[in-house]
């Protein structure tokens, strides 16, 4: 059988723990035999890391802004067990926020939905992709705790020192509490530029939803920049079929539980932090979730939401039979591959990465998977596989 080729190098970057062993085995099974691909490789597991002070994880998203996409496995974030653990350097930070910060991107989680793995939401039959904004609002928040009656006041300052604009927070009469928030408009903005990128190359509809009826400068200027974005990319939502709406974030969340789905909810910080759980939870198992990165300039780096799966690495180590689910880490590699046939437009490669996510569906939808969807699956003749016999049935499929 002779090879698809891939043109342009795709960019890969290793991680730790279990996903290591799975990644490996992926590329073995299903991207080397099939594909003529050039992989730029980028070791990003915690000791590398440690050994380049960290630099490895810079570089890797240089290559991805170069060359477009990426693909990474999961990588340990370490903390003090993990310094002592692997004798680091130091508490080195975490990849993700690194590369995010690089890439000025947004990450979107998107659930992979198989017929017979019901959505803990009746309603739901289509992935909800949840898009959150990563900076400000309440994470970078100024607090105080006002002891006894007294005046809190906002106080603007511009850049000479002259006081431009000054509000009353509270006349306090007793005790209670303050806090300070901000927002900067240059992210607003990438975020919303990531969101319409991802919606345009999902081809889901864009909600957006805050409170401006209450907050009607801070909320609003989120919605001005959307509103605006969706006004300057009319021409492309009409072309891709896809609509953007705005919603108060009440009534969204309201209308989302007897919706089908299949739309890309946009959210501020702290609201993306709270329904991604709740999405993630209502669509069942972690293994099923796959997340990307979006630059505003359309650089896209694809993996799995979940982590390096610690405890089952514990079992594989101790040489012990493991029932690690590699669903979301095969749908990070469809994902990127489909994408850099989309972005050369080679038709063939987007149609192999199309076929090996079929089969992986296929072979759940069959009764084969392992045991994290067992419980969750519907499916007749249920059979639980380990990690190895689980990708060796999708490749027996996808042959
Ligand atoms: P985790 O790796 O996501 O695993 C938490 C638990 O969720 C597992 O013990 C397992 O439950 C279940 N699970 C997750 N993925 C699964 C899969 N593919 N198949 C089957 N079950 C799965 O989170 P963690 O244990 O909190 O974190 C481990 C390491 O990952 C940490 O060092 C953290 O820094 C890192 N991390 C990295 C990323 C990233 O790179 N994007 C994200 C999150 C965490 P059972 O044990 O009950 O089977
Ligand atoms: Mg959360």
């Amino acid at each position: 059988m002779s090879k698809i080729k891939v043109k342009t190098p795709l960019v890969e970057l290793d991680g730790d723990e279990m996903t290591r062993v799975i990644w490996k085995e992926i590329k073995d099974k299903f991207i080397h035999p099939f594909l003529d691909i050039e992989l730029e490789y980028y070791d990003l597991g915690v000791e590398y890391r440690d050994k380049t002070d960290d630099k490895v994880t810079v570089d890797s998203a240089n290559a991805i802004l170069k060359h477009g996409v990426g693909v990474k496995c999961a990588t340990i974030t370490p903390n003090a067990d993990r310094v002592k653990e692997y004798s680091l350097k130091k508490e080195w930070p975490s990849p993700n926020g690194t590369i995010r910060s690089i890439l000025d991107g947004t990450v979107f989680r998107k659930p992979i939905t198989i017929n017979n793995i019901p959505s803990a939401v009746r309603s739901w039959k289509k992935p909800i992709s949840i898009g959150r904004h990563a900076y400000g609002d309440i994470y970078r928040n100024v607090e105080m705790i006002i002891p006894e009656a007294g005046k809190v006041e906002l106080v603007y300052t511009d850049a000479n020192g002259n006081v431009k604009d000054k509000v009353t927070v509270q006349d306090f009469k007793s005790s209670g509490v303050v806090m300070g928030m901000h927002n900067i408009e240059k992210s607003i903005d990438s975020f919303a530029k990531s969101c319409f990128n991802y919606a345009l190359s999902e081809k889901m509809p864009i909600w957006f939803a805050t409170k401006d009826t209450i907050s009607k400068k801070y909320h609003a200027k989120f919605r001005k920049i959307f509103d605006d974005l969706a006004v300057a990319k009319k021409a492309e939502l009409d072309a891709a079929g896809i609509y953007y709406g705005y919603y108060l974030i009440d009534d969204a969340v309201a209308q989302i539980m007897k919706h089908e789905g299949g739309m890309l909810w946009a959210l501020m910080n702290y609201d993306g932090d709270v329904m991604s759980d709740m999405v993630a939870s209502g669509f069942g198992s972690l293994g099923l979730m796959t997340s990307v990165l979006v630059s505003p300039e359309g650089k896209y780096e694809y993996e799995a939401a979940h982590g390096t799966v610690t405890r089952h690495y514990r079992k594989y180590q101790k040489g012990e039979t493991t029932s690690t689910n590699s669903v979301a880490s095969i749908f990070a590699w469809t994902g990127a591959i489909a994408k850099r046939g989309e972005l050369d437009n080679t038709p063939d490669v987007v149609d192999f990465a199309k076929k090996v996510e079929k089969a992986v569906i296929d072979t759940i939808e069959g009764g084969e998977m392992t045991k994290d969807l067992i419980s969750l699956s519907t499916a007749p003749n249920k059979k639980e596989l380990n990690t190895v016999q689980f990708m060796d049935a999708v490749v027996k499929r996808l042959k």
